[in-house]
């Protein structure tokens, strides 16, 4: 099967008016069909470079990006992009805000609101769609974030530190909840977070980027019995804290590069 995401060589230089700076370099990745993969890295390796050039937000100075086998030219409807902030419009209710990307890809119709609504009720605010976003807590305010982003059903979801605003407790129920969801539609998905336990709690692979420039230091592969359970389950998994040391004592070493 042709793979969902494939970079080939992107590098990317930041220029502003006072300097060039190189933020990637050499980058090399494939996602598969259905696969669920993290970005893990220093904070400034890139690795919100590297979702913006694969949502099309950013023209990579080299290299090429394809999403689905064809090049990535700018913004596309099968790719979703959820971020730390929900950036929910405060004026709208939370079904109006939910609808928003069908208003602009103009498929608004009875079938695909009454898709949001079954989504909504799923992520546990079928009672919510009449509020606004002030009325509801973060995690909620995530949720519906989600059911936004899955409302125009693409294919790929980019995921940058969706939890990380979020307590302890609520991040993990949405770990749950979010992993579940898109297991469940057959989605592929690249999540970038500094939670390393997140990291492999959630995905099938784990990529660990070092920085100055940013390049892939090395992949791992996440054992299946850790994939199969869900991410709370999964860190009482055995192999999970093995896991968590070997790629721990990687990151160790980058920060004394
Ligand atoms: P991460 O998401 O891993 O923290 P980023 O992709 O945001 O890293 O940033 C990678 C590098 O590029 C950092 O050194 C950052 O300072 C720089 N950078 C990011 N965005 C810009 C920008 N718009 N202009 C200039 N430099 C930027
Ligand atoms: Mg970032």
């Amino acid at each position: 099967m042709e793979p969902v995401v494939e970079l080939n060589d992107i590098a990317h230089v930041y220029v502003t008016d006072r300097e060039a700076s190189l933020a990637v370099e050499g980058i090399q990745l494939k996602v598969e069909p259905g696969e669920f993969l993290s970005l893990v890295g220093p904070s400034g390796c890139g690795k919100t470079t590297i979702l913006s050039v694969i949502a099309g937000l950013l023209q990579p100075s080299k290299g090429v990006a394809s999403v689905n086998g064809r090049p990535v030219t700018g913004p596309s409807p099968e790719v979703g992009y959820m971020l730390q902030q929900d950036y929910l419009f405060p004026w709208r209710t939370i079904m109006d805000n939910a609808l928003i990307g069908l208003e602009l890809t103009e498929r608004l119709y009875a079938d695909t609101r009454g898709n949001v609504q079954n989504l909504l009720k799923e992520m546990g605010l079928g009672d919510s769609g009449a509020l606004y976003p002030s009325q509801l807590s973060g995690g909620m305010r995530q949720r519906v974030a989600l059911v936004r982003t899955l409302a125009t059903d693409p294919g790929l979801l980019l995921l940058d530190e969706p939890f990380s605003a979020l307590d302890y407790q609520t991040k993990l129920q949405l770990e749950d909840l979010i992993g579940e969801t898109l297991k469940k539609r057959g989605k592929t998905a690249i999540l970038v977070t500094h939670d390393l336990s997140e990291a492999i709690a959630m995905s099938d692979r784990v990529v660990l980027l070092n920085r100055n420039p940013g390049r892939v230091h090395r992949f791992f592969d996440v054992p299946e019995n850790i994939q199969q359970a869900q991410p709370f389950y999964a860190r009482k998994e055995p192999g999970f804290n093995e896991l968590f040391h070997e790629i721990w004592g990687e990151m160790q070493s980058i920060g004394k590069e």
